[in-house]
This record gives C-alpha cells, structure tokens and sequence, in this order.
C-alpha cells in the first residue's frame, strides 16, 4: 500500500510537516517521522554549524526519513550543500530560488528533490528542471508566500493538470478534512505548518505558539509584497508596516522598517509586538498545544472520518 509520495519519501503516511525558520528544528522534525510522515529541518534560520548538530541530532532520534528544507537565498548556501551531501540527507525541499541551480547536484549524490512553488508557472519550471516533486503552496499559507494570491482551492486542481510528478499541497491544511479536500484536488501529499508551530516539539517560543492558538478568522495577513510576500500576524509590527503603506512608503522605507531579525525576534524570542510572527490562515482553527504524534493521528483519524462520511446521504444526490 502507499501512493506515489510515500513511496518517493519511503514513509507510512503523506503527512509532511513544512520547514519553517526558527520553529522546524531536529526535535519536531525527528518525532514527526517517527510518527510516520516526513520531518523537515527548516535551514533558513541556522547557521552552518548549527545545521551540522541538528541532523546529528535528528539521526540520533530517528531511524525513519526526514528532510531538510534549504531556501536558495541562504547568504552561506554552499556550507549548507556540503553538509547535505556530508550526512547523507535522505530528502531536501529547495524554495525561494531557482530550481535549475541545484536539483542536479542533489540527485547526483543520491538525494530526493522536491522544489516549493506557488504558481503554475514555477511548478512548470521545476518539472522542467528535474525535480522529483513539487510542494504547491495556496495564499492561506504562513510566512513567505507567491506575490499572485492563487488560493491552495484553485492552485491544487491547476498545477494537477499541468504537471506529470507527484504534487504535495499545502497552505490552508492543519487537519484530516482539508487533507481529503486537497487530496481529492489531485495533491499526492500534504504539507502542514502552522498546525506543527503549536506543537510541543516546535522550537518557536512559548510565547508565539499561544498567539497562534489564540489566533482567529481574520488575524493574518499578506503583506511587504514588495520586498518578500509573507503572510503574518497583525500585531505592532503589521501595523507599522500598514501605516508605512498608508504613507506611501517606498522599498528602501519598507526595507528599513523590516530591518534584521524580525522572525527571530517574533518566532524564536517570543516578542510578540516587536516580532514578525509567520503563520497561516489556519491558525484559526488551531486551539491547542499538542506532542507532534498526537497531531499526526488526530490528522489521520479525521481524514479517515471524512472519506467515511462520503458514503452518507449529504453526498449521494
Ligand atoms: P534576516 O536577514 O532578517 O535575519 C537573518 C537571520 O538568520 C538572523 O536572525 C540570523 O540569526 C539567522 N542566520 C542564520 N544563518 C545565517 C547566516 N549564515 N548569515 C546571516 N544570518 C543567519 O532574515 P529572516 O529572519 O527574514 O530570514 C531568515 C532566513 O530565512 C533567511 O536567511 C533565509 O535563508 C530564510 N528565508 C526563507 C524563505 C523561504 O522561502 N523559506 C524566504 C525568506 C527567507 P542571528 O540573529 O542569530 O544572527
């Protein structure tokens, strides 16, 4: 049994927790594939010696497949590639780049590329450039996201259509029902963030994980399009960067105004007005703090609901 990621990724279930700077490190990625889906190591936020320990790390602690996810405009990528290649990483998701620079390099030592995209376009050219699969990443997703706004309901069915490898969905997934959703779209897989921000395991702090559970319908938003598009909280930050808007501000103002280590301040120290706080429009659907096993099941168990409840008369008409 298994479908055309799980044989890919050699894993139990299609599950794969995203790489999210400052929240994704070797405890959540270890226990997610231990609880059969796919851990991812979010580098964009590690320095090279820090990647180095948490793969050893991440070893230690599981003997099932996990990921690193790389975003190509890392200042340090080639450190990043070495150690890759080094520990033998089984599965490495490039994004914010471009696919053709690297997807070879990988394959040759062995490893799986999947590549990040956000539009049909990219998932073409990633396709073109020999990626194994492609994650395609819906406008309900947190944190830095395609400037189109094409929502994860409309981008699944599209990219389906156009591309021949295996499609992973995310943006907008946190629970069993819209795995279905996306899996009946024509998603192979999906890949789920913010549910695993609120998870015990995630590295982000205590601080950033009760906003996020306390988040509601409404709480996020697209923004700084002009720079990097990343869906955030509305907290201080947001405002300021609104009211900079509001004021016409330019690039370099907008620029300024971000200045350096805003996700690390928010995400990883906990100062919810000063911080960028990256999350997803489903967030608000996010209520508790729970181990990552726990949330794999519950996922798997509500999936299993839903396509048991196709049988019943609300769909047979
Ligand atoms: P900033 O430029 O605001 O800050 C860089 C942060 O990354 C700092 O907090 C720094 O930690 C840390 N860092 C880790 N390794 C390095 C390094 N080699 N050189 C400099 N800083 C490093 O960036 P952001 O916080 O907005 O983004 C952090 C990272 O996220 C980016 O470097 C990029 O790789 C990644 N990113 C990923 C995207 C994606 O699509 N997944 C999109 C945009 C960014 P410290 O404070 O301890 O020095």
């Amino acid at each position: 049994m298994g479908n055309r990621i799980t044989s890919l990724f050699k894993i139990k279930y299609p599950i794969i927790q995203a790489g999210m700077i400052w929240c994704s490190g070797w405890e959540l990625a270890s226990s997610v594939s231990n609880a059969g889906g796919l851990g991812i190591i979010g580098a964009g936020s590690m320095y090279p010696e820090v990647l180095d320990e948490q793969i050893l790390k991440c070893k230690a602690e599981t003997s099932k497949p996990f990921a690193v996810n790389l975003p190509m405009l890392y200042p340090e990528i080639d450190k990043h590639i070495d150690t890759l290649i080094k520990h033998k990483v089984p599965i490495v998701f490039t994004s914010a780049g471009n696919p053709k620079t690297w997807t070879k390099h990988f394959q040759d030592h062995g490893i799986v590329v999947v590549h990040v995209v956000s539009s049909v376009k990219f998932a073409l050219k990633a396709e073109a450039a020999g990626a194994d699969a492609i994650v395609a990443e819906g406008f309900e997703a947190g944190g830095h996201n395609g400037r189109d706004e094409t929502t994860t309901l409309c981008l699944i069915p599209m990219v389906a259509q156009a591309i021949k490898i295996p499609l992973i969905a995310a943006g907008g997934i946190g629970t069993g029902r819209t795995m279905l959703a996306t899996m009946t779209l024509g998603a192979d897989a999906v890949h789920i963030g913010s549910r695993f921000v609120a998870s015990e395991e995630s590295s982000a702090h205590i601080n950033f994980k009760n906003s996020v559970i306390e988040a509601k319908e409404g709480d996020t938003q697209l923004t700084l399009k002009e720079i990097t598009p990343v869906r955030l909280m509305k907290n201080t930050f947001y405002k300021q960067v609104s009211d900079a808007y509001a004021n016409g501000a330019s690039i370099e103002d907008l620029k300024t105004l971000l200045g350096k280590g805003r996700a690390k301040k928010g995400m990883f120290e906990g100062d919810l007005e000063e911080g960028e706080l990256e999350i997803g429009q489903i967030s608000g659907l996010i209520h508790e703090i729970k181990p990552a096993k726990t949330i794999v099941d519950e996922i798997l168990d509500e999936y299993r609901e839903a396509i048991a409840e196709n049988t019943t008369e609300k769909y047979n008409f």
